[in-house]
């Protein structure tokens, strides 16, 4: 093990978002690369936004996806617990650190009048800074009595002091040099009144003291990383290396995904279903979407291994992946290109598989679970489908007659002067001595050269007649698995009844 660490630090607010997901397999990527760990932290310090079942849902969600880390909740390790309300303890120590060393303050202004503030500023633009700071009611702007009559009530935030007229720099490894001007900062909450720290506090002590090599994540925390880079400093502590990941865009390309674009558009932006008060969201899972496809489509927004090199195993991308090689632009969601992984993936499976897969999906349909049948099926239908539970949907004529008949075509193709070969062939191909695909195309086709009838007058009919529809596979490989008596029996049904 090298001594890179890196950690995907979710908060449970709700789901796990696609674009979660995206940068979990970053980090995940960039620590198998580099011999390093993947650490699960859960940063659920903000008790209003937190909501049952989202840590679990991660948990469930790196589980199917296989983004299992190494250390971290639920994993152990030497750097816990790694549930940040379970450190409160240790962030108050920080925040008096702050406050000791002059570089942080008690603030006792109430939520009404920082409103007020808020509400008499030009376009909402009132900050809490070096330039308003004195004004406002804090332990830098009243007595010392009036202080600790605060202190003594409980009453009060810890922020953090802006420096003014400061220079920020990051040094971004995707984004190069980053400038912030400290006029433009805020003095930051870092302990809450409920002596709970905010997410800039608590964030930075625990990538420090989990000794975090690179932070590795949305492009949303670039402005709070002016923050934490003071911080970092105001500690005396050596900062990681930040790399912030380009935003993932709506289809359209105009603005972020969000959660409700899944139902805008009509596709998942969630690995597993959710449900809450405002709905259900579809998850990938459940759409029918394999874990190392749906990583593989993941992993190209926003980074490109190079050499056109795009169907990869969790292995490729391990081995391509380079921090550098990520762009800062954002990067537009494409579901059919997802689509396009699922499907190269399912081409690439051994049908055997995929019959174990579909197996479950079948018994619930009342088909047949029986192996070969599955096998041969899943040989039939995997370069025909985007899904797997799309085999069986697009398939389903294969366990039981057709539900629905192209009727427009089979007017068009069938010619009432060959109904008594169509009979007759019927019965050719239940007397024949064998169901194989082959001997099925031998037989056939030779009906129709000995009769001299031509091939688009009775190919169509065939396989309109056995699978109601013009979609499907090898026309043989269908009679096969039907068999002579059933591929027989639907003959005779369609001309009977259309
Ligand atoms: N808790 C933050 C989130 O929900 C983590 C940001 C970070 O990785 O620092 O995304």
């Amino acid at each position: 093990m090298s001594n890179i660490r890196v950690r995907f630090a979710p908060s449970p607010t709700g789901p796990l978002h696609i674009g979660g997901v995206r940068t979990a397999l970053y980090n995940y990527l960039y620590a198998k690369k580099h011999g390093g760990t993947f650490i699960l932290r859960i940063e659920d310090t903000d008790q209003t936004r937190y909501i049952p079942g989202a840590e679990q849902y991660i948990i469930d969600s790196l589980n199917w996806l296989g983004l299992t880390p190494e250390e971290g909740l639920g994993m152990g390790g030497n750097y816990g617990p790694y549930r940040q309300s379970e450190r409160k303890a240790i962030y108050a120590g920080y925040a008096q650190e702050l406050i000791d060393k002059g570089l942080a303050y008690y603030a006792f202004d109430t939520a009404e009048e920082l409103d007020a503030k808020r509400a008499e500023s030009e376009n909402d633009s009132f900050k809490y800074g070096p330039a308003t700071r004195l004004s406002l009611k804090n332990s830098l702007s009243v007595s010392a009595e009036e202080t600790a009559k605060y202190i003594a009530s409980g009453e009060y935030t810890i922020r953090l002091l802006i420096p003014a007229d400061q220079k920020i720099e990051i040094e971004d490894e995707i984004r190069g040099l980053v400038t912030f001007d400290s006029n433009e900062l805020d003095d930051k909450i870092m302990l809450k009144g409920d002596g709970m720290p905010t997410y800039h506090l608590a964030n930075i002590v625990d990538d420090h003291l989990m000794e975090i090599t690179h932070v590795i994540r949305g492009e949303e925390w670039l402005s709070s990383t002016a923050h934490h880079v003071l911080l970092y400093d105001y500690f005396g502590w050596h900062a990681p290396k930040f790399a912030h990941l380009p935003l993932i865009l709506k289809p359209t390309g105009q603005g972020k995904l969000s959660k409700r674009d899944g139902a805008k558009f009509g596709f998942p932006v969630f690995p597993l279903d959710w449900q809450d008060e405002e709905g259900k969201f579809p998850g990938f899972k459940e759409a029918g979407f394999l874990p190392e496809p749906l990583l593989n489509f993941l992993s190209l927004l926003g980074w490109s291994p190079g050499n056109d090199l795009e169907v990869m195993t969790l292995n490729d991308m391990v081995e391509h992946f380079y921090l550098d090689k990520i762009v800062k632009s954002g990067a537009r969601f494409d579901f059919e290109k997802a689509q396009w992984f699922n499907q190269q993936y399912i081409i690439q499976m051994p049908a055997t598989e995929i019959a174990a897969m579909i197996c479950p999906q079948a018994e619930a349909l009342g088909y047949t679970t029986d192996t070969d049948k599955l096998t041969h099926c899943a040989l039939m239908m995997k370069e025909r489908v985007a899904t797997l539970p799309q085999i069986l949907v697009d398939a389903a004529f294969l366990f039981e007659k057709p539900k629905t008949f192209d009727k427009e075509t089979w007017t068009k193709k069938y010619k009432p002067e060959n109904k008594d070969h169509f009979i007759q062939l019927a019965q050719v191909i239940e007397n024949t001595g064998s169901d194989a695909k082959e001997h099925l195309d031998f037989v056939v086709k030779d009906y129709i050269n000995s009769n001299g009838l031509k091939m688009g007058e009775v190919m169509p009919i065939l396989r309109l007649a056995l699978t109601g529809t013009m979609q499907g596979p090898d026309l043989f490989d269908t009679m096969s698995f039907l068999g002579k008596k059933e591929s027989a029996t639907r003959i005779i049904d369609a001309l009977n009844n259309i």
